[in-house]
């Protein structure tokens, strides 16, 4: 069984509709499919109808925008996956609906600053975002590559939507503790996104000694934590080391995932798998909602 369990739809920044992510996942051989977009539930039905008698399973879920405050230190922006949530649960719903009210009028916002200094109106962003997506950067890199700006996303992200640039906006964003509240109540299985990557801010400081960062993570797991996404190409070879070691000590879920987003970055689908028996793990763990096959 091939289980790759993170993937984005046209539903936030992924470049294909649900239909299309079904054909693709077919075409590369994935039996199991986590349909994870960032912080919406609004690409499931069309999900559900695509995989119907194709023998592709999906695990709906929802990659929640978080983030950590510590005293003294910048916000840090953390993803946390929610596997088989109920979408209709009221604190699911009521948060998911304000994240992407904010993360509306925060692009909307950006491209008034970036329209300083490039052709680009909020319309012809807007003119692209499906209803009920998630808002996020990578449409204002859609426009900005459609105009002959940059070649790809990648590189606008290099450019004037970097996350440390002078247009960058932030956005409304639970804190971690409360994403992990919130997938609980609604029934679902929390497991970290990419915890461990040179790049991204993380949820742990891996600075620490190795007591340190166990200590940490077990106060996530009281919290609700479930598991770790220890394959995903952007964790480093030594973070998926000290992650492995941190499930193990805490009996954590593990899972391998692609991150899957079309067209908008390299990522193959089913480049990272999930073990059968953590997949089960998460089946077993959750009660919000079943696959969809
Ligand atoms: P936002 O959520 O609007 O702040 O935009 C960040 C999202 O854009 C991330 O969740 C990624 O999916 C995507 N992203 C971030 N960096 C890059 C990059 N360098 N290339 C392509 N996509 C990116
Ligand atoms: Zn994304
Ligand atoms: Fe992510
Ligand atoms: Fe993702």
């Amino acid at each position: 069984m091939r289980i790759d369990l993170h993937a984005h739809t046209t539903a936030s920044d992924g470049a294909d509709s649900p239909t299309e992510l079904v054909g693709h996942a077919l075409a590369a051989g994935v039996d199991v499919l986590g349909l994870s977009d960032h912080d919406t539930t609004s690409g499931w039905d069309e999900a559900r109808t695509a995989c119907a008698g194709t023998g592709l399973t999906i695990v709906p879920a929802i990659e929640l925008s978080c983030q950590v405050i510590s005293p003294g230190a910048p916000p840090r922006s953390v993803h946390l996956l929610g596997y088989l949530p109920n979408p209709l649960h009221p604190s699911l719903k009521t948060e998911t609906d304000k994240i992407r009210a904010h993360r509306d009028h925060r692009l909307q916002q950006m491209v008034k600053k970036i329209a300083v200094d490039f052709d680009i109106t909020w319309e012809e962003v807007a003119a692209h975002i499906p209803p009920g997506a998630t808002a996020g950067r990578p449409h204002i890199a859609h426009i900005l590559i459609e105009k002959g700006y940059f070649l790809d996303t990648t590189q606008a992200f290099e450019g004037p939507l970097r996350g440390d640039g002078p247009y960058h906006v932030p956005h409304y964003a639970p804190r971690l503790e409360k994403g992990l509240e919130i997938i609980t109540q609604a029934g679902g299985v929390p497991i970290l996104a990419h915890p461990y990557t040179g790049q991204r801010s993380s949820a742990v400081d891996h600075q620490q000694d190795r007591d340190g960062i166990r200590a940490d993570y077990a106060a996530l797991v009281e919290q609700g934590l479930s598991g770790l996404e220890i394959y995903h190409r952007e964790n480093t070879e030594q973070g998926k080391k000290v992650l492995a070691w941190v499930a193990r000590e805490l009996n954590l879920i593990v899972t391998g995932s692609s991150d899957f987003h079309g067209t908008k970055k390299p990522n193959a689908l089913g480049e990272n798998l999930t073990d059968e028996t953590q997949f089960h793990r998460i089946l077993d763990a959750a009660t919000g909602a079943v696959p969809l096959r």
